[in-house]
């Protein structure tokens, strides 16, 4: 994923018309969404935002081993079995995590919106699955929204700016080092990762794999669609 061309991954998979009404549709729950920095909330304010969209929240530990592969999911109304929306948020989780988790199932919910259907069954978000929602267009724009959340515009010019002859093909591949610097302070600062000792190793392995997935999909956003 370090290496991976981000800008070539997700052309074929998300276009720009769907991609502006996907995020005028966020902006409908968030309207700072890229304008300005979001910040993480409590568990109260995500239940309390929830209830206002009408989407039924579920927030509570599920841990083990197996459990922690789980960070949550989202489930559309169905006619037959659901009267309003689920999402399910594992708590077990750093509260960094829930946040990010909770924007991206919020994602598929504005991205239902916008094309009508929300895909089907439900969506799981489990932590190895970063690299797989760069093929599924309904992952890759629920993950546009946690990256426009976690990056805003300016931030986003001012922690990937590149000398200007480096963009005239865009590309998003190997972030360069002072980018990822800039990046990992940012985390630090915006969700409280700071990748020491203070997870066990399994879960700073995803949650940086997360910090380099997000980032390089605003890099993305920034080089090709000028987002
Ligand atoms: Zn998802």
């Amino acid at each position: 994923m370090a290496r991976l061309d981000y800008v070539c991954a997700m052309r074929p998979v998300l276009d720009y018309r769907t991609l502006r009404a996907i995020i005028r549709e966020a902006r409908k729950i968030w309207p700072q969404l890229n304008r300005e920095q979001f910040r993480a909330v409590t568990l109260n304010q995500l239940a309390a935002l929830s209830s206002d969209l009408r989407i039924h929240l579920q927030a509570t530990p599920y841990r083990g081993p197996e459990g922690m592969a789980l960070r949550g999911f989202y489930v559309d109304k169905t006619p037959e079995a659901l009267k309003h929306p689920l999402i399910y948020l594992n708590t077990a989780h750093h509260p960094g995590a829930v946040s990010t988790t909770f924007v991206h199932e919020i994602g598929h919910h504005v991205t239902a919106k916008v094309t009508g259907h929300a895909g089907d069954g439900v969506h799981y978000y489990f932590n190895g699955a970063l690299r797989r929602h760069l093929a599924e267009p309904a992952e890759l724009a629920a993950d546009v929204i946690v990256s426009l959340a976690a990056y805003p515009e300016p931030l986003a010019r001012r922690i990937f700016a590149t000398p200007r002859d480096w963009g005239f093909i865009a590309g998003a591949d190997r972030i360069p080092d002072p980018a990822f610097a800039r990046t990992r302070e940012h985390v630090r600062e915006l969700c409280g990762f700071d990748f020491g000792a203070s997870l066990p190793p399994g879960q700073c392995f995803h949650y940086l794999t997360g910090m380099i997935h997000y980032a390089k999909l605003r890099w993305a956003l920034l080089a090709e669609y000028e987002l």
